[in-house]
């Protein structure tokens, strides 16, 4: 039986995905031919990312004037792209430390301008969010991260800037129902939400490339990538091909507004557990609980080897805090079924 699996990346995919996926590797579209051994310029494989791109601003409701783009590198490409393609020669942007990834982007950013910190969380080792600050109205773009995976927590509201809204989607995106369009560039890695590693979605507003008056080389340029429609260089065909068939099955089942509604009961479920029972206390602050990466502890470290051989035995899997928070962490991403979370619950009442 399959584990249930709360692993914060690379995620667990719907197992229909999984099926079709591998079944594709052997013979693709019935054209007895595997999809990792076609030409990424045939006709079939063009429909599978036109098909990827559709069902992204669909999903997304994105109107004209935004790109989508399936590109290599990973998130953290995204750290030195968004500040290569946005940060103006002698510019300055804003950035806001929630976290590790935070931070990392921040750092790339700095290569490229002055990057002003216009708050951390990082006193209280980044458990909250932080909200009173005033972005500056000369910085070329602010910089968010909507979730933190390894903190768990995550923003419920985004800042107003009259400059450019850039965010890190990574561990949320098509999680839950927000106004995407209040975004100039979303960048997200394909593994916590959306397919396995290999493939980072970019969603840009063409109109604010090309202003930075500096010359940016091909393959980091998104002017080039949205040229050549994601095909400037071989794409990580499997890796698009999978967020494909995760984006067609969370379209199949109702699209954004139904799965929102689905993550809310999981993470309900596990944050009253969490609340009710004295043996486990919750990490990050309430107001900014994440609904996909839940963090926690035992009130009692004695309890530690008692509480993972019951997880183990249930069949749970990955659910060990990231080093640099300890206890515990249950990535609860779309296709984390509710009934995993009732097996974890199930457990926690056991101690
Ligand atoms: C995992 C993660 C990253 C890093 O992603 P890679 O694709 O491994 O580079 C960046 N940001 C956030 C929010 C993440 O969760």
């Amino acid at each position: 039986m399959k584990k249930h699996n709360f692993s914060a990346g690379p995620c667990i995919l719907p197992q229909e995905v999984l099926k079709k996926a591998s079944d594709s590797i052997l013979n693709f579209n019935g054209e007895d031919l595997s999809l990792i051994e076609i030409s990424h310029r045939s006709k079939s494989f063009v429909e599978v990312m036109d098909k990827a791109i559709n069902l992204v601003k669909e999903l997304l409701h994105l109107p004209k004037g935004y790109a989508v783009l399936f590109l290599q590198g990973g998130a953290s490409m995204q750290f030195l792209m968004t500040a290569y393609n946005l940060m103006k020669v002698d510019g300055k942007a804003a950035y806001l430390d929630t976290g590790t990834w935070s931070s990392k982007a921040l750092k790339e950013a700095k290569l490229f301008g002055e990057v002003d910190v216009l708050a951390s969380s990082k006193d209280k080792g980044y458990n909250y969010i932080p909200k009173n600050y005033t972005v500056p109205s000369d910085a070329n773009y602010m910089h968010v991260t909507s979730n933190n995976t390894i903190f768990g927590t995550q923003l419920k509201a985004f800042p107003k800037t009259d400059g450019l809204l850039v965010c890190d989607m990574s561990s949320d995106i098509f999680s839950r129902k927000i106004d995407f369009t209040q975004f100039d560039l979303i960048y997200a890695g394909a593994q916590k939400n959306m397919g396995p590693a290999g493939a980072t979605l970019v969603i840009v507003k063409d109109e604010i490339l090309g202003k930075t008056g500096r010359q940016i080389p091909s393959m980091l340029d998104y002017q080039v990538h949205i040229g050549k429609d994601s095909m400037f260089n071989t794409p990580p065909v499997f890796a698009v091909y999978t967020s494909m068939l995760t984006l067609q099955w969370l379209n199949d089942l109702g699209g954004i507004s139904a799965i929102e509604k689905r993550n809310e009961e999981k993470a309900a479920l596990l944050y009253a557990e969490i609340d009710s029972n004295p043996a486990f206390v919750g990490f990050a602050a309430k107001e900014d609980r994440s609904l996909m990466n839940i963090t926690f502890n035992l009130t009692e470290q004695s309890n530690q080897e008692k509480f993972d051989k019951l997880c183990n035995e249930a069949g749970i899997n990955g659910l060990k805090g990231h080093r640099s928070v300890g206890g515990y962490r249950a990535s609860m991403y779309n296709a984390l079924p509710l009934e995993s979370v009732q097996v974890l619950v199930n457990e926690m009442k056991k101690i």
